[in-house]
C-alpha cells in the first residue's frame, strides 16, 4: 500500500468514525477538501466559500428539491445573518437576538437551543443579527450581543464557559462568527458607531482564557498571557492628541486565516467619529500623517502572540464610513500567484500579496465612485478632494459642513455579505451594491455608550430599476464577466462550486443557482422572507444537499434612507431551509 492510499482510507476512517469523535486542527483545516462537513465559517478559513462538490451542477440543478425547513420561532424575528456549520450529524446555526439551534441534518428536527439572556440596553448599531458559529473539541462556539462570548457543549448545549469581552454600556456589542486556530477562539468587536476601540482576541477554546488581545488602534497596549505586550503602532504617528482613544476601528466581522503564511487576516472598520475633520484637519501636524492607522485597514497578525505583521490601509483618513473589515480571501491566481482578494466597502477590489499584505492592484467593482479617481500604484486613493463632506468649523454657523454627494454610501459598494472565489472559474463573485448618499458632517463630542458619528446622511439609489449587483470579476484583469442585477440591495453572502453554479439570495426571498461563466439564472426557489444568510452545501448519503437561511433585516431596513423606504414592504422570517438533489434525479436533464 503506497503512502497516498494510506493516507487516503486514514481519512475514510476518520470520516467514518465520527461517533463521540472531536473536532481537531486537522478537521478545520481540511474544511474545504471534506465535502461530508462544513466546521468552519466561510467552508474553509481562506473563506473561498468554494466547495469542490459537483454532482449538483449545471445540467441537474433544476432538479434540486426542498428537504426539510426548521423555523426559528419567538416572537421577534430580525434579520438572519448566519452561515451553518454541520458536524457529525447535526447542523448548528445562530439566530437573531443570540440564538444557537442544533439540529438534526437528516430530519430538520430540534436537538437543543440555547437563548441568551440579553440584559437591557444594548447597542447593537445594525440589527440584532448574528453571522454564526464556530466547532472545536466537544464544544459550539458564538458571540452574543452584549459583548460575551459562549462555549456549549455541542451534544447538550449546556454551557461550558462564558466570557465578557467589553462592556456593553460603552457600545460594545458581539456579531461575527469566531474562527478557531490552533486551538484559540478568535473574534473581534463590533460597535465602531460608538468610539469603541477595535481589538483582535484570542481566547483558549477549552477554558476561555484570554491568551492575547491586540487592538487595531495606534496608541493603545496589547496583551499576551495577562501581560501588557507591545504598544500597537506608534502614539499619534497618525492620530491627533486624545482621538485615538475613542478611535474606532471595529473588527466586527471576523478574520480569516491563510496557512500557507501562517497569518490571521483581520480588518479594522472605520475611524470614529465618522467627521473626518475632528481627526485630520487636512494639513497633518508635523509628523503626524493624519491616516489613523490602523483603522479602515486589513491587518495580518501572528497567531501565536497576536503581533502585528504587516498592514495595507484602504481609506486613509476616512470619511465616509468605509469600514475596513471586509473579509480577505486567500486564492492562486491562474498565474500561479498566491494573493488575497478583498472587496471593500469603498468601491474598490484589492488584490494583496499573501507574503506580506503588499498592494499588487486595485479595480472599481461598483458605477460613478466619487470620492477617488482611482488607487495609485502604492496602493492609496487618489482622492477627489471636492467629495469630501465639509468641514462643519469651517461652516458660517459652524454647525454643518457642505453636504456633498458621495458614491458609494456609507453602507458600502459591498458590505458584509461575503464574496466567493471559484477555483472553477479562478474568478471572484461580488455581491454589490449601486448606491450614494448625501453626506454632511457636524460637531460630536465623545459621551459613553452614545452614538459618536458627527455626521448626517440619506442613502439614494443610482438607478430607476436596480441597487444589487452580482459580479462575477477577473482577479487578474478586473474585468466583469457579468452581471446580475436585482431591484433591492443585495445582502447575502455567496458559494460557487465545482458544478458551475453560483448561489446567492435577494432581499425580495428568491434563492438563485446561477450559472458561473454567463450569470444566467438556473434554479430558484420563493423561501417567504428576504434572504440574508450565507449558502453551504455538503455530502450526505450520496447526495449533495445546500441550506440557507431566510429572514429579512440587517442595516438596510434600519439605515438605508431613501432606499429603506424603497423595501419597506419586505416581510420578516426566521426560517432555515435544505435543498437536496435526489439520486434518481442527478442524471434527469
Ligand atoms: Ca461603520
Amino acid at each position: 500500500m503506497n503512502r497516498f492510499v494510506l493516507a487516503a482510507s486514514a481519512a475514510l476512517l476518520a470520516s467514518t468514525s465520527a461517533v463521540n469523535a472531536q473536532v481537531t486542527e486537522e478537521d478545520i483545516a481540511n474544511d474545504q477538501a471534506n465535502t461530508a462537513q462544513v466546521v468552519t465559517n466561510g467552508m474553509g478559513r481562506d473563506l473561498q466559500r468554494y466547495s469542490p462538490l459537483d454532482m449538483l451542477n449545471r445540467d441537474n440543478v433544476k432538479n434540486l428539491v426542498p428537504a426539510w425547513a426548521f423555523s426559528l420561532g419567538g416572537e421577534k424575528q430580525r434579520g438572519q445573518e448566519a452561515q451553518p456549520i454541520i458536524y457529525d450529524g447535526v447542523m448548528y446555526v445562530t439566530g437573531s437576538y443570540s440564538r444557537l439551534f442544533a439540529i438534526d441534518v437528516k430530519t430538520g428536527q430540534e436537538l437543543w437551543q440555547y437563548d441568551a439572556r440579553l440584559p437591557e440596553g444594548i447597542l447593537p448599531c445594525c440589527d440584532v443579527i448574528n453571522r454564526g458559529a464556530a466547532i472545536y473539541g466537544d464544544n459550539v462556539y458564538f458571540g452574543t450581543l452584549d459583548a460575551r462570548l459562549v462555549a456549549l457543549d455541542r451534544k447538550t448545549g449546556d454551557v461550558v464557559w462564558r466570557k465578557k469581552m467589553e462592556d456593553y454600556k460603552a457600545g460594545y456589542s458581539y456579531t461575527a462568527a469566531p474562527m478557531i486556530v490552533d486551538g484559540k477562539v478568535i473574534v473581534g468587536n463590533s460597535g465602531g458607531e460608538f468610539g469603541v476601540v477595535g481589538a483582535v482576541y484570542a481566547y483558549d477554546a477549552e477554558n476561555g482564557d484570554l491568551v492575547w488581545k491586540r487592538p487595531v488602534i495606534e496608541g493603545h497596549m496589547g496583551e499576551l498571557n495577562g501581560e501588557p505586550s507591545t504598544m500597537t503602532g506608534t502614539l499619534n504617528a497618525t492620530w491627533p492628541g486624545d482621538m485615538w482613544k475613542t478611535g474606532g476601528g471595529a473588527t466586527w466581522l471576523g478574520g480569516s486565516y491563510d496557512a500557507d503564511t501562517d497569518t490571521i487576516v483581520m480588518g479594522a472598520g472605520n475611524p470614529a467619529p465618522w467627521n473626518s475633520h475632528l481627526r485630520n484637519a487636512g494639513t497633518p501636524t508635523e509628523g503626524n500623517t493624519g491616516d489613523n492607522l490602523y483603522a479602515a485597514s486589513r491587518i495580518g497578525l501572528d497567531p501565536a502572540t497576536g503581533e502585528i505583521k504587516w498592514h495595507f490601509q484602504t481609506t486613509p483618513r476616512e470619511g465616509w464610513d468605509f469600514d475596513g473589515v471586509n473579509e480577505v480571501v486567500a486564492f492562486t491566481d491562474r498565474t500561479g500567484n498566491k494573493r488575497f482578494g478583498t472587496a471593500d466597502r469603498n468601491g474598490f477590489f484589492y488584490v494583496l500579496n499573501r507574503e506580506d499584505g503588499a498592494f499588487v492592484d486595485a479595480y472599481p467593482f461598483v458605477q460613478n465612485i466619487s470620492w477617488a479617481e482611482g488607487i495609485d500604484e502604492n496602493g492609496r486613493p487618489i482622492y477627489v478632494e471636492e467629495n469630501r463632506p465639509g468641514n462643519p468649523a469651517a461652516a458660517a454657523d459652524g454647525d454643518k459642513g457642505e453636504t456633498i454627494f458621495a458614491v458609494p454610501s456609507f453602507l458600502g459598494g459591498k458590505n458584509w455579505m461575503p464574496i466567493s472565489f471559484s477555483q472553477r472559474t479562478g474568478d471572484f463573485y461580488i455581491p454589490s451594491n449601486e448606491w450614494g448618499m448625501d453626506i454632511w458632517n457636524e460637531p460630536i463630542t465623545y459621551k459613553k455608550g452614545a452614538a459618536y458619528l458627527g455626521a448626517g446622511f440619506t442613502i439614494k439609489p443610482l438607478f430607476e430599476d436596480y441597487i444589487g449587483s452580482l459580479k462575477a470579476m477577473d482577479p487578474e484583469s478586473g474585468e466583469v464577466k457579468w452581471e446580475f442585477k436585482n431591484g433591492a440591495p443585495l445582502w447575502a453572502g455567496v458559494m460557487t462550486t465545482a458544478g458551475g453554479l453560483v448561489f446567492t439570495g435577494t432581499p425580495e426571498g428568491v434563492f438563485y443557482a446561477l450559472d458561473d461563466e454567463s450569470g444566467e439564472v438556473l434554479w430558484q426557489f420563493q423561501t417567504g422572507s428576504g434572504i440574508v444568510g450565507q449558502p453551504v452545501t455538503w455530502e450526505q448519503d450520496g447526495e449533495q444537499y445546500v441550506s440557507i437561511m431566510s429572514g429579512w433585516g440587517g442595516a438596510v431596513p434600519l439605515w438605508g434612507g431613501e432606499v429603506a423606504k424603497k423595501v419597506s414592504y419586505l416581510n420578516q422570517g426566521g426560517m432555515l431551509w435544505t435543498f437536496r438533489l435526489p439520486k434518481e434525479l442527478a442524471s434527469v436533464q
